[in-house]
């Protein structure tokens, strides 16, 4: 049997946030991480429902304490990282389970877990993602160009990855998600 842990990363914009909340609505069988990070929770985000909302030193601490599974820092700026424990003790109980996590997540968690299954979600085009990326219009343009800048990079990473779905529509990739990881 194939490994409970499953993976979703892609370039950002690529709307992996849509998809996950729409799992978490549609498919309450997959149990979902939820990651620690330094960056302070925007207007209605809940600690411990989107995040665990934690400082530098209460990061640092975590990895100290070996209690992260892999973390990376985004944009050079906040960190974001998943907790191991809640994860091995679902795996352990047979749940599958689901990282919403970046590029370079990913990779590590190919390194310290070499049967998880790592999906990557693909925009239909270059063009769409440029479009949801600046579409956002909230950031300024050297933010946004950033943003393509890395995106051009984790879509080169598409490679290393088991499986591809492309972002067609959220109920596809939803459902084709659901099939890989509930069998
Ligand atoms: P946001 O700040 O918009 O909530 O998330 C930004 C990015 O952080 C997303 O692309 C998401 O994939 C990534 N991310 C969220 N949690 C984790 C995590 O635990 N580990 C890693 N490596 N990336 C994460």
């Amino acid at each position: 049997m194939h490994s409970r842990l499953t993976v979703l990363s892609g370039p950002s914009g690529v709307g992996k946030s849509t998809v996950v909340a729409e799992l978490r609505r549609s498919s309450p069988q997959i149990w979902q991480s939820i990651s620690v990070t330094t960056r302070p929770p925007r207007p209605g985000e809940v600690d411990g429902r989107d995040y665990f909302f934690v400082d530098d030193a209460g990061f640092d601490r975590l990895i100290a304490d070996g209690a992260m599974l892999e973390w990376a820092r985004l944009y050079g700026r906040h960190r974001y990282g998943t907790p191991r424990g809640p994860v091995e003790e679902k795996l352990k109980e047979g749940v599958p389970c689901l990282l919403e996590i970046d590029v370079a997540g990913a990779r590590q968690v190919r390194r310290a877990a070499p049967d998880a299954r790592l999906v990557f979600l693909a925009p239909p085009s270059w063009e769409e993602l440029v479009r949801r990326l600046t579409g956002r219009g909230t950031e300024p343009p050297e933010v946004v160009a950033r943003r393509l800048a890395v995106a051009k990079q984790e879509l080169a990473a598409a490679g290393e990855f088991d499986v591809t779905l492309v972002n067609t529509s959220v109920a596809t990739v939803c459902r084709r998600l659901v099939a890989l990881m509930v069998q």
